[in-house]
């Protein structure tokens, strides 16, 4: 049994575990405790705060009428309910704090149908399944995490913002990338209520607290032959400008633009043969019909050393794996000396702002940006890498971004609004929050501004 404070009594466990008849159950403690961890441990401090929380059973429906049955019986029992998915997320989003049912939602995984431009599927599918379906018709995601062999499209939406993509199509809070979701309701006669269009923000990156999805519907890209490249340059500030300027040529299409600073592609494994020593790299993928004007853009400021069609079928590893947050995780398989933050950068001065940054934190935070379209323009987020020290440092470089208008979502913190550049809860989010759980059983804790009205 858990022992946090909040937690279900064993009395209601037992009871739950009655009412979930043949949907199967895991109880074994040990088994438990490991599914109820994700990537929290790329923060220092997350991976204190988190330590030892577990849920005290995994449920794992087979289907949306078994989402209902566990819907009911939590509600029922006041026992809380928290979704995990693939399990990829990295602020403790699918770590119970406060025991329970865990939620194996990955069963829940059939593409209901598909037609140009657009998909239904179940939310466990996985989105490298998504587009290997797709993909023979001429259609793929919009974007998509670094994870995306590994993530499902519900856990993409639940909880995370953005990707390889979001240089053409922005992330995915944007108005039209996300056209519906249908979620089950968290009472003890669940509701299942369909939200199109904007009203499925409602649930976009509010890790579950705002219902359980158990169906999306995705806009859909051309799906090119995508050229994935290594370009090397002497100095990283080269390596932004022409990343910038990359970025800003909407006639060049393109999927990819992550440029990263000396040290950090030494850590690049098996593709460290590509990445001279000293030198800055940038990571990109680009339509093939596009890569000659790419290369002339590029001119002599710097060196292609690989170029291949992207594969991310079994067997392979693609270049996306070295971005967006999987450069945090190469570095990191060297240990656990360094973690990482989330910047957006002012998009009317930015090359001058990284410059500002670089300049102020030699040597402790190493730059690594990705090219984005953000409400319509196009910037740039970071994840640099941090060489942590300790809490009250990490908490300094925090603040000294955020005076120099560099916009920090906290990597280092596990409720919804902390981590968000607006350190509040969506006034929707909250409200429909008050709507679909009102006993606030949805991965209690994490939406701090909720406070149930219901007991
Ligand atoms: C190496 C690495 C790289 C990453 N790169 C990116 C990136 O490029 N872009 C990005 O946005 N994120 C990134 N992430 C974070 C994460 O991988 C993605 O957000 C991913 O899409 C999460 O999917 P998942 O299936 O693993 O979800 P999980 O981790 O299982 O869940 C994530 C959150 O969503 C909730 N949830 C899951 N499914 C449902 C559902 N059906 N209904 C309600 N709530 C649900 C969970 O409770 C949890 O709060 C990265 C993480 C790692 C470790």
């Amino acid at each position: 049994m858990n022992d946090f404070p909040g937690s279900a009594p064993a009395s209601a466990i037992g009871a739950l575990l009655a009412d979930l008849g043949d949907i199967p159950v895991v109880t074994d403690a040990s088994v438990v405790r490991k599914r109820s961890r994700d990537f929290f441990w790329y923060s220092p401090i997350l991976n204190e705060a988190l330590a030892g929380k577990s849920a005290d059973l995994i449920a794992t429906p087979r289907d949306e009428a078994d989402v209902i049955r566990v819907a009911a019986a939590c509600a029922r029992h006041r026992v809380p309910l928290t979704v995990r998915a693939g399990g990829t997320g990295n602020y403790g989003q699918a770590v119970p704090l406060h025991g329970g049912v865990l939620l194996d939602i990955t069963a829940l995984s059939a593409i209901e149908w598909t037609r140009p431009g657009a998909i239904r599927v179940g939310v466990g599918a996985m989105m490298n399944a998504i587009d290997a379906q797709t993909q023979p018709s001429g259609w793929e995601l919009r974007m998509h995490p670094s994870t995306k062999r590994t993530a499902t499209i519900g856990g993409f939406v639940a909880g995370g913002s953005g990707g390889i993509g979001s240089i053409t199509y922005g992330g995915l809070r944007e108005a039209g990338n996300i056209l519906a979701a249908r979620v089950v309701t968290l009472e003890e006669q669940p509701r299942v209520i369909e939200l199109r269009g904007d009203a499925a923000q409602k649930v976009n990156r509010a890790y579950g607290t705002t219902g359980i999805i158990t169906a999306l519907e995705m806009p859909l890209a051309p799906a090119w032959t995508w050229i994935e490249m290594v370009v090397v340059f002497d100095d990283f500030l080269d390596a932004a400008q022409f990343g910038y300027e990359a970025a800003l040529s909407d006639g060049i299409v393109k999927k990819l633009l992550s440029p990263v600073a000396w040290p950090i592609p030494s850590y690049f494994g098996a593709l460290k043969q590509y990445c001279p020593e000293g030198k800055s790299v940038l990571i990109a993928m680009v339509a093939e019909p596009s890569v000659e004007s790419f290369r002339t853009l590029l001119g002599d400021r710097g060196e292609i050393t690989f170029a291949a069609p992207a594969d991310d079928s079994t067997g392979r590893v693609p270049l996306y794996e070295y971005t967006w947050n999987h450069t945090t995780l190469q570095v990191l398989k060297a240990g656990r000396s360094v973690t990482y933050l989330q910047c957006l950068y002012p998009h009317d001065r930015l090359i001058e702002s990284v410059r500002q940054m670089q300049e102020m934190f030699p040597d402790e935070v190493l730059p690594h940006l990705e090219f984005i379209r953000f409400g319509g323009r196009v910037t740039c987020s970071g994840l640099p890498v941090v060489r942590y020290r300790d809490a009250d440092r990490l908490n300094e470089i925090i603040a000294l971004h955020e005076e120099n208008d560099v916009f920090i979502a906290n990597p280092h913190v596990y409720t919804v609004e902390d981590g968000s550049r607006y350190k509040r809860a969506d006034a929707d989010q909250l409200g429909f929050k008050h709507e679909v759980d009102p006993y606030g059983l949805l991965n209690p804790g994490k939406m701090r501004s909720f406070v149930p009205v219901a007991d």
